[in-house]
């Protein structure tokens, strides 16, 4: 073996993202840089034209690979409620119209599923966690997070939906946890944690003899 780390890129410019999964790949993927998107500024954001989550994440992590010819990782997360149909999912960023508006999104929902009652509450967040070779290889991994949807949201921490999500077991919505608390029951930790030894397998070359 070279001195020189294989490169992983991941699809996000969210550098807080990039920090979040580097440090989970960390445990099963030793001696792989990850680096984010960010560095590669001329390769376009893709469009999400996919009808689930695995299938945009493969979208932006097969593109991502083709641009810059290395291994590339990325994921697509939404909420899912029941009584709704599995709504808003991979709608979730624009649900009340403007992309990632998280307060607009969050009021919409309240307002549609203010009359539900408690026992017809029940959505999970969903996330696909991919990986994508320059060759066409790929990798899927998915986790969930079931809970209930509180009427008012709660809590500071978080972002998006946290504030309405109580998961189940618990007391506190995803936006009173912790970052480490959530990250240890989240979706995308789910999905992330999975996808570590797929990565690992891939990207490590077999022992020689
Ligand atoms: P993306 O996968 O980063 O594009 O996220 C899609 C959207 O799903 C976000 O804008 C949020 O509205 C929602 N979402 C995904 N994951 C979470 C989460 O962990 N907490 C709250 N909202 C989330």
């Amino acid at each position: 073996m070279t001195g020189t780390p294989q490169r992983l890129v991941l699809a996000t410019r969210n550098a807080h993202k990039v920090t979040e999964l580097r440090a989970i790949l960390a445990e099963s993927v030793a001696g792989v840089e990850l680096v984010g998107a960010d560095a590669f500024p001329e390769v376009p954001d893709v469009r999400e034209t996919g009808v689930t989550f695995a299938e945009n994440a493969l979208l932006k992590a097969h593109a991502l690979a083709r641009a810059t010819g290395l291994p590339a990782v990325a994921d697509d997360s939404g909420l899912c409620v029941d009584v709704l149909g599995g709504a808003p999912g991979i709608f979730s960023a624009r649900w009340a119209g403007k992309h990632g508006d998280d307060r607009a999104n969050l009021e919409l929902l309240l307002a549609q599923l203010a009359d539900v009652p408690e026992p017809y509450r029940a959505a999970h967040f969903a996330c696909a966690a991919v990986l994508a070779l320059p060759d066409g290889t790929e990798r899927v991994a998915e986790g969930q997070l079931r809970g209930t949807l509180r009427y008012a949201p709660a809590g500071e921490g978080g972002f998006g939906y946290d504030p309405i999500l109580q998961p189940d077991g618990e007391t506190r919505t995803c936006a009173e946890l912790t970052p480490d608390e959530k990250n240890a029951i989240s979706h995308r930790g789910q999905a992330f944690r999975a996808l570590a030894p797929l990565v690992a397998e891939l990207l490590t070359p077999p022992p020689i003899g």
